[in-house]
């Protein structure tokens, strides 16, 4: 497990590129990777105080960002962005509704 915002994930994001990772989403927040050599690692993906919090069954050590979890949180992101967060939502303001 490895939290995005306390780890090193320059050189993991480099390697996600390089494996051409096939990644399906199980549900919001977990998802499998498939790496080049055939492996098939789960990936969770969940926010707390810390921040953005990967955990993946690869070998890899805790606290090292591994490729399939970097891999996950792009889709994991981009899928965010698409959800509607009531606490991030802005509301429209009235001189935009005044222009529909
Ligand atoms: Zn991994």
């Amino acid at each position: 497990m490895f939290t995005i915002e306390k780890t090193e994930i320059a050189k993991a994001i480099q390697n996600a590129k390089a494996l051409h990772p096939t990644v399906r989403m199980i549900r919001f927040g977990e998802y499998t990777v498939t790496g080049a050599q055939g492996g098939t690692y789960t990936v969770r993906c969940w926010r707390d105080r810390e921040g953005k919090n990967v955990d993946c069954t690869c070998p890899t050590r805790d606290g090292i960002a591994c490729k399939h979890g970097l891999a996950a949180v792009d889709l994991h992101i981009a899928v965010a962005r698409m959800r509607p967060e009531p606490k991030e939502t802005t509301r429209p303001s009235a001189a935009t509704l005044g222009r529909v």
